[in-house]
């Protein structure tokens, strides 16, 4: 049976720490799903289609690798694509009672689910969307953030 595994984030946007778990996770899953979380109690930078549109123009050349936005409950998600693993990463303990917490969650709504952690490579630990914008927004560098192509759109938005 091939396992399709589903990646599950903001991606707002997406940046170096987000692509090392993609690459990492596409080699462990026969199949990966990138879901972009329309999450209406957030409000992003960037709109749920232009988020699928940047992971896409990145992950083209991976060829068990899709991309999909959901909103509602992940496990439920999950079941309508059939997909039964979370990847999420791990930054930092501070990462790590939130990710538990909802990991747990997730195998007590659907027994068939798992969740697997990959730690982030430590020259993206600090990385995280937050701290793009936070950066974008005074101006500051972002090309050790984010791929290049993405640099411009993200100083536009706070133009
Ligand atoms: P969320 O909105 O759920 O916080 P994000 O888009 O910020 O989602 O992140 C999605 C996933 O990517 C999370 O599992 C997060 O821990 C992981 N992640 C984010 N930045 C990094 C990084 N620099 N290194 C490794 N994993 C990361």
């Amino acid at each position: 049976m091939t396992k399709k595994a589903i990646y599950p984030g903001s991606f707002d946007p997406v940046t170096f720490g987000h692509m090392d778990i993609i690459t990492r996770a596409s080699c462990i899953a026969d199949e990966l799903v990138i879901g972009v979380l329309n999450n209406r109690a957030k409000n992003p930078l960037f709109s749920l289609e232009e988020r699928v549109s940047m992971i896409k123009e990145m992950t083209g050349d991976m060829p068990n690798v899709t991309v999909a936005s959901f909103d509602g409950l992940l496990v439920e998600f999950m079941n309508e694509i059939g997909a039964t693993l979370i990847v999420r990463g791990l930054r930092a303990v501070t990462d790590f009672e939130y990710e538990l917490q909802i990991a747990q969650a997730n195998h007590v709504q659907d027994s068939k689910i798992e969740t697997i952690f990959l730690t982030t490579d430590p020259k993206y630990s600090y990385l995280s969307s937050t701290i793009v914008k936070e950066f974008a927004s005074y101006g500051g560098n972002i090309a050790n953030f984010v791929p290049e192509c993405f640099i411009d759109r993200i100083y536009k938005k706070y133009q």
